[in-house]
Order: structure tokens, then C-alpha cells, then sequence
């Protein structure tokens, strides 16, 4: 499927020089939003995945159908102050700012195999953040799903030894 055509690109959003991608009218179109799940889902399906686990918010949209169509559980990783139980966190650098990432102790188990998926690859601040949160946890990351890759901003190169699904490019 052409994505593309359901990728609204804002000037100047949230601040001066972004060329921010909205990929809410891609959500919006059922056909849209169902063809990029599954093949995310047909990815997902060769890599015996145990766990999902997404940053938020548009990590859940992407992560939530994923883990529902796999029949396995999806894990959130949220920004500080959210989670209500104890949680490890870890700083991380945004295309357009700093956050800090946590996500519960409890959440994976080691060993288990981790989907991690989000709507967009632009720097890889937020997918090393969620990595490294994985990890910490004994969690084994055996891919990592995107809808977009923004690949002018290398996002990829801290992806290095990691497999990577990406549905289109800019
Ligand atoms: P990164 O950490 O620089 O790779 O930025 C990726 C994160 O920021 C993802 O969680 C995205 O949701 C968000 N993000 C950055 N740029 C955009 C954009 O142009 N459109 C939508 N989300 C974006």
C-alpha cells in the first residue's frame, strides 16, 4: 500500500524547522490503518515474539493492535511520573527536546523476546531510550517495527545490530 498518501506533513510543527509527519489520517483510514498493523503483525509472527512494548502515546496505537493480533501481552514505556508502580528509567534526547523514559520493573521478564514498536524513527533518541529500558530488564529485542523512517536523520545508525521493519521512508 502507497502510506504516503495518508501522511500529513506540517511545517514548522511543534517548532520552527520541523517538518512534522502526522500519520493521524493513516490511523484514521481503516483499510490504511489494518494494512500497516498486519504488516507489522506478518513481521512480528516470524520472530517468536513474548512481549510487546511501546513508547508513548503513538507507540501504543501502533504496539496495542500488534500485541492484541499476536495474542501476547504489550508492556508501556512512559514518560516520568506516569507509571504507578516501581519502574527503571533511563534519559534520552528527542529530535526536538530531552525526556526522560521509565517503564515497570515488573514488565519483562528476563529472557522474554521484545517487539518494539513506534510511529517514527526520526534521531533513535526514543527506541535506544526503549532499548536500553528492555535490556535493563534481561529482555531479549528481536525487532524493532516503525510506520516511518525519517532517514535524513540517522536514527538508523543507533540500530546498528538490531532488525529493523520500517513501512515507508522520507
Ligand atoms: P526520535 O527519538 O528522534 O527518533 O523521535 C521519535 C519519536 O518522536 C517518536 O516517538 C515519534 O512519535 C516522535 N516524533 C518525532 N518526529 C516526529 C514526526 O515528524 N511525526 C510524528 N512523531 C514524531
Amino acid at each position: 500500500m502507497d502510506y504516503k498518501q495518508y501522511v500529513k506533513i506540517v511545517e514548522d510543527w511543534p517548532k520552527k524547522g520541523i517538518k512534522f509527519k502526522d500519520i493521524t489520517p493513516l490511523m484514521e483510514n481503516g483499510a490504511a490503518y489494518k494494512s500497516a498493523v498486519d504488516e507489522i503483525v506478518a513481521y512480528a509472527l516470524k520472530k517468536q515474539v513474548d512481549i510487546v512494548v511501546g513508547p508513548e502515546a503513538r507507540g501504543f496505537i501502533i504496539g496495542c493492535p500488534v500485541s492484541y493480533a499476536l495474542e501476547v501481552g504489550f508492556a508501556p514505556v512512559r514518560k516520568e511520573g506516569k507509571l504507578p508502580r516501581e519502574v527503571i528509567k533511563v534519559d534520552y534526547g528527542l529530535e526536538y527536546g530531552t525526556n526522560v523514559l521509565t517503564v515497570h520493573k515488573d514488565a519483562i521478564k528476563p529472557g522474554q523476546r521484545v517487539l518494539i514498536t513506534d510511529d517514527l524513527l526520526a534521531t533513535g533518541g526514543t527506541i535506544e531510550a526503549t532499548i536500553k529500558l528492555v535490556e535493563d530488564l534481561g529482555g531479549v529485542v528481536v525487532g524493532c517495527a516503525f510506520i516511518i523512517e525519517l532517514s535524513y536523520l540517522d536514527g538508523m545508525d543507533k540500530l546498528d545490530g538490531y532488525d529493523v521493519l520500517t513501512l515507508m521512508s522520507y
